[in-house]
């Protein structure tokens, strides 16, 4: 196993780690499985988000005795309220809840103490002009709590984090799909969204990212998998399956990334992602997947007009879209109507190829009046 170095802490963690996830629900039998495979296999942190007691019990009963080898993450402000998950900025009840952290992990400190889920400026000043970061850097005076984090799905409310000077590490979503979204996409727009990426990183996550390196701030890395949608080719907006292990790749690529985290639902899954440090680099390489649905799509025309202007008046962003919509739904009489109305047709294309040199999506805006003219038939 490869250690890297978590920010400044002087804390040691695993390339691979495990996010408690997945084992909410499961039975002592199972998680002792998984602590037992990742302790053969040196992999040593764990992130603990869940607010179900039961699940702290069975990882503090699998860790008796090999605690000191692990690097517990454990969320301050997720707490479990009328048995169900709560999101709190109230001390009294996270006091409550580190004490049965504590008490259930059968330790006396947590490696890092997660500040849980800060994404929205607003949420961001409510632990930062309350009593709330009082608590949590007492923790860290009071050595319950090693190092503090927060967790963030928002790059740029991460980056307000990392600038604090107290935030020592962030458990932050990345792969590369949510690395092409929109940047200000939130927690629950994830799914709805998943295929609307630019095929390009988005700078605001890489100055994020940047900027922990720069400020010694470390990196745990959650939703390698994005939810395991990257690694379904139906569900993938690469048009292709990654492999867990391209996917981990991705992520210890990126600046300050110390550990990416993944899910295990059975000893046999850990297994799995613990094979990556065994398995040869180019089984690890991603950039096949992503390079080629960039080419794709960086091919497709976005109907902006960039292109013009036509020596033969063609609105080339408008019979592109009705062929497009051609292709995608079929053939329709108010689809052929609007076709019709427009002054100038993929028939009255002469091919001098001009628009393709202004487009900056690299179109081919030929062959697209082709089919526009082979569809409608002019
Ligand atoms: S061909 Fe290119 S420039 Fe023209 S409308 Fe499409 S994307 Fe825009
Ligand atoms: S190639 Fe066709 S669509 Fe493009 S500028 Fe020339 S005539 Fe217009």
């Amino acid at each position: 196993m490869i250690y890297r170095k978590l920010g400044n802490t002087g804390i040691e963690v695993s390339e691979v780690g495990l996010g408690g996830e997945n084992v909410t629900k499961s039975s002592y039998e199972i998680t002792k499985g998984i602590v037992d495979v990742m302790d053969e296999g040196g992999m040593n942190i764990i992130d603990a988000f869940m607010p179900q007691p039961e699940v702290r019990s069975h990882f503090g009963k699998a860790l008796d005795g090999r605690r000191d080898r692990f690097v517990i993450q454990g969320h301050i402000g997720s707490i479990l309220k009328n048995g169900q998950y709560f999101r709190t900025r109230v001390v009294r009840d996270s006091e409550e809840y580190i004490a049965d952290f504590l008490n259930r992990f059968r330790t006396d400190y947590i490696d890092v103490g997660v500040m849980h889920y800060i994404d929205l400026p607003e949420d961001f000043d409510l632990v930062f002009n309350s009593d709330f970061i009082t608590y949590v850097l007492g923790l860290k005076k009071n050595g319950v709590i090693r190092a503090v984090g927060a967790s963030s799905h928002n790059p740029l409310t991460a980056k307000m984090l990392a600038e604090t000077g107290v935030v020592d590490v962030i458990l932050f979503s990345i792969n590369p799909a949510f690395d092409m979204m929109p940047v200000d996409t939130t927690v629950g727009e994830y799914n709805s969204s998943f295929k609307d990426i630019s095929f390009r990183i988005d700078p605001r996550r890489i100055d994020f990212y940047e900027t922990c390196r720069r400020l010694g701030v470390g990196i745990t890395v959650m939703k390698t998998f994005a939810a395991g949608r990257l690694l379904s080719a139906a569900s993938s907006p690469f048009g292709a399956a990654l492999t867990p292990h391209q996917c981990i790749r991705y992520a210890l690529d990126q600046p300050a990334v110390a550990s990416a985290l993944v899910g295990a639902r059975t000893p046999e899954e850990m297994r799995e992602s613990l094979r990556y440090e065994e398995i040869p680099d180019e089984e690890k390489d991603y950039r096949a997947v992503i390079e080629k649905a960039g080419d794709s799509l960086s091919r497709k025309c976005m109907y902006c007009n960039h292109c013009l202007p036509c020596p033969k008046k063609i609105d080339v962003a408008e019979v592109t879209k009705f062929a497009d919509l051609f292709s995608e739904n079929g053939d329709s009489e108010t689809l052929r109507a609007h076709y019709a109305a427009l002054s100038a047709h993929g028939s009255d294309c002469i091919g001098c190829g001009a628009c393709e040199k202004r487009c900056p999506f690299s179109v081919p805006v030929r062959r697209n009046m082709a089919r526009a003219k082979s569809l409608f038939g002019f």
